[in-house]
């Protein structure tokens, strides 16, 4: 292909005349990006190849990890920088007038997921290829990913997201691959040498085509693939009325998270996650059969893991290709699929587990409804063998009861493994929400704490920390992340410190810049930077942050002593569209900031920023300019969170709850380079179980509380009406679920102590070093090393 500057210049114009029909000259930033992209894809085609032909001939063990959400953002200095070219192609394109970046700029985000569960398994992606672990990733290729966030007014305005516009050049598209899906219709049964047969028939056929893309490992000769499945009419529409056929087929791969409020929403969500499953399964047997003898061994070649319950339908589906097309009886079938799938669970909150109303399920998957009731069956035969006469415990525990399909038990019962996302998570799992599965299945629990890919989140986006680093302890670290340990001998050396404030000034002023080119805001790169990014939810607790800015504003203007080092208080969210309490919380914190940035008394001193759109190419800026990592989740509710690591590998000092993965960062930088507040764990769950917590005498008793909550309803934000009254009453009057007034004193108390350590500047970077050296354990390859050697048993290639 190109292994110079001169080599890969030639390549770029002949391949810009070639693709484009336009002369360099011509040419425009698009042009030059979607050739730079293609360029790359075949420069990685024979790897990708002979990866593939390594994994087939020699016959190594491969997972596949089964997604809902893939949460990519841009991959074009991702691609550039794991396969080794980013230097020559540099320069190269500077050679020739053209500045990287402002071919970066032009990707549009893959946003195919919402948060943190996407995030992860992107991460995932990475870790795997870069420690050539034979993984790959399947999921939907939306035409539509999470929207696109605008603030009209302070509130939320949702615009569909169209990161396909310019097409999407990492993707190869495999039409002979297709596979078609069926929908409804009915199960026929016949007999036959005493074994019954079934046939699914008068089915509505779909068809799935594949789009593969490769996943290129950092400075290694793996080259993964990631495919996913887009939603085409069949050739043959048995429907009469082809246009609504064409308009429901496309539908399934049209949207993210559709409404699910509806029958028909919730239809089009069970077809996805059907359609996902179904086709990657299909796909993995065809490839299977090509190297293999039969499928009795399938389970020591292939490993299946399910992220969170979406794709949980892996289970019967695998059960029902090894039975009715592959002829297996129901125990070996069961056998092999238990021993193929994991699952990992990522939430407690009751109202995300996932349920299926049997009217819904069983005529739009009629033969995979069959074996979900026979898995129940014989799961409910066995507890009642253990609990005779305890029916409510027995329906508690079942997959299908009540008219509801329970796909977190159809999960726990159908896998080998499940395995929570941090140690407190994974605790409260096994002794508290999933206690009984545990006490069935102890041997299946396991936890594996969440990580971040460092080369994304460090090196890629924090290039400038990334050269400090790599002079000081060598270039190690990014293959093996543990290396930045090594880091704390620089803890006393002034020098070092003094760079590591520099790259934090000029981080933050490259955000400020964004920002003002965005909004016309003036933000002082001086003020402390306190940041908190990540979806819109109560549990969250924006609210709280919120609130004390609220507190600090009055304060201000009541104290003329109170003295604090002035500080940005920024935040990024989404609510999801049909969450009504969230998007008052995005007008409220609007609204604060409306009223603090204006006032000439307050505004040196305090700042609110709300960053429109956040998604993973916004992130990428925001956390290498972060002082004060905000992650004051109600304990017990994170299950892990990945955004802390972030911040805690890029130098910022986290205020937390002892929640999530925030425990674990707790415990490896230690007491002194934190700041924890709040109940725990223990405490909020005792409250849930035993009561004893009333809202109202909190606002009552604390005056700062109260004066907050007043100005919700009083008139102290002149253009709403009634508008903050829900958030007021869900506080006051609906005894505040969350515990935000329960823990607002610990937190302004914990907040006071932040601001006044910042002052010791020499003190806080070294604060700032200690949680850069130790975030380490945070990388996803650490991660990813202990799916594979404690659940999946793959082994690193070549
Ligand atoms: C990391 C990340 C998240 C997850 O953030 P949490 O703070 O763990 O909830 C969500 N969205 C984006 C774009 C991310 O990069």
């Amino acid at each position: 292909m190109f292994s110079d500057k001169d080599e890969f210049k030639e390549a770029f114009l002949k391949k810009l005349e070639m693709t484009c029909g336009k002369s360099f000259n011509e040419s425009t930033v698009k042009d030059q990006f979607y050739t730079l992209g293609l360029l790359i894809r075949e420069y990685v085609s024979t790897e990708w190849i002979n990866t593939n032909e390594h994994y087939r001939i020699d016959k190594v063990k491969q997972v596949y990890y089964f997604s809902i959400e893939f949460l990519l953002g841009r991959l074009l200095r991702h691609n550039l920088l794991n396969l080794g070219i980013e230097d020559i192609v540099e320069s190269g394109l500077n050679d020739l007038g053209i500045d990287l970046t402002d071919l970066e700029v032009v990707e549009s985000d893959a946003g195919l997921g919402n948060g943190g569960l996407g995030r992860l398994a992107a991460c995932f992606l990475d870790s795997l290829a870069s420690l050539n672990l034979p993984g790959h990733g399947c999921g939907i290729r939306y035409k539509h990913g999470l929207f696109e966030q605008k603030i009209v007014d302070g509130y939320q305005v949702e615009l569909p997201d169209q990161w396909l516009r310019n097409g999407h050049v990492w993707e190869v598209r495999k039409a002979d691959l297709a596979i078609e899906i069926p929908f409804w219709g009915e199960v026929e049964v016949r007999e036959e040498k005493g074994r019954k047969l079934f046939r699914h028939i008068n089915a509505e056929r779909v068809t799935a085509v594949p789009y593969d893309m490769p996943i290129a490992g950092y400075k290694t000769d793996t080259i993964n693939t990631l495919r996913l499945w887009s939603a085409e009419p069949s050739r043959y529409p048995i429907n009469q009325d082809v246009l609504k056929y064409k308009k429901e087929t496309e539908a399934i791969s049209e949207f993210l998270y559709p409404d699910d409020t509806q029958d028909e929403g919730k239809i089009l969500r069970l077809k996805q996650q059907y359609f996902l499953v179904s086709a990657s399964i299909k796909s993995i047997i065809q490839t299977y059969k090509r190297q293999h003898r039969g499928l009795s061994e399938f389970h020591k070649y292939i490993s299946i893991h399910i992220n969170d319950t979406h794709p949980v339908l892996a289970i019967p589906e695998l059960m029902r290709v090894l039975m009715d097309e592959e002829g297996l009886g129901w125990d070996t079938a069961w056998r092999i699929t238990t021993e193929t799938i994991s699952y990992t669970n990522h939430t407690t909150l009751s109202e995300a587990l996932e349920k299926w109303p049997v009217r819904i399920f069983q005529p739009l998957l009629p033969r995979i409804f069959m074996i979900v009731n026979e898995i129940n069956e014989r799961f409910c035969q066995k507890l009642w063998d253990r609990y005779p006469g305890e029916w409510e415990k027995i329906e508690s525990l079942a997959i299908i009861a009540h008219d509801q399909v329970k796909m977190a038990h159809l999960a726990i019962v159908g896998s080998h493994s499940v395995n929570g996302v941090a140690a407190l998570h994974t605790d409260i799992l096994k002794y508290r929400e999933m206690n009984q599965f545990y006490k069935i299945y102890p041997e299946k629990f396991n936890n594996k704490t969440n990580g971040i890919t460092h080369r994304n989140w460090l090196l890629k986006s924090n290039p400038h920390l990334s050269n400090l680093i790599t002079e000081s302890i060598g270039d190690k670290w990014i293959k093996n992340p543990n290396h930045l340990e090594e880091l704390l001998t620089y803890s006393n050396d002034s020098s070092f410190l003094d760079s590591l404030a520099s790259i934090k000034l000029a981080n933050k002023k490259k955000l400020v810049k964004r920002i003002e080119a965005q909004t016309g805001e003036k933000i002082d790169e001086h003020s402390i930077f306190d940041i908190q990014v990540k979806r819109l939810h109560a549990y969250k607790r924006q609210l709280l942050n919120i609130f004390h800015v609220m507190y600090l504003y009055n304060r201000l203007k009541e104290d003329s002593h109170f003295h604090m080092h002035p500080r940005t208080f920024i935040f990024g969210a989404k609510a999801s569209p049909g969450y009504y309490f969230a998007k008052k919380v995005i007008k409220l914190i609007n609204a604060v900031a409306q009223k603090v940035n204006n006032d000439p008394y307050t505004k040196d001193k305090l700042k609110v920023t709300f960053l429109e759109n956040y998604r993973v190419s916004l992130a990428e800026d925001v956390f290498p300019a972060a002082d004060v990592s905000e992650q004051i989740s109600t304990a017990s509710k994170e299950a892990s969170g990945t955004g802390n690591m972030k911040f805690m590998m890029n130098g910022a000092i986290t205020v937390g709850t002892l929640d999530g993965a925030n425990v674990e960062i707790h415990e490896k930088v230690g007491e002194e380079n934190i700041f924890i507040f709040g109940l725990s764990a223990e405490e909020v769950l005792n409250y849930y179980h035993h009561g004893g917590y009333h809202s109202m005498e909190y606002y009552h008793h604390d005056k700062r509380i109260q004066q907050v909550m007043d100005q919700l309803k009083n008139g102290f934000f002149p253009e709403v009406m009634d508008e903050f009254e829900p958030i007021f009453d869900s506080l006051v009057m609906e005894n505040d679920q969350y515990f935000v007034l329960r823990d607002f004193a610990s937190y302004v108390n914990i907040q006071e102590r932040t601001g006044a350590a910042y002052e010791n500047s020499m003190k806080w970077r070294q604060m700032s070093l200690v949680n850069i050296a130790k975030s380490g354990y945070f990388s996803s390859d650490r991660t990813i090393d202990e799916y594979a050697k404690e659940i999946w048993r793959i082994h690193p290639t070549r």
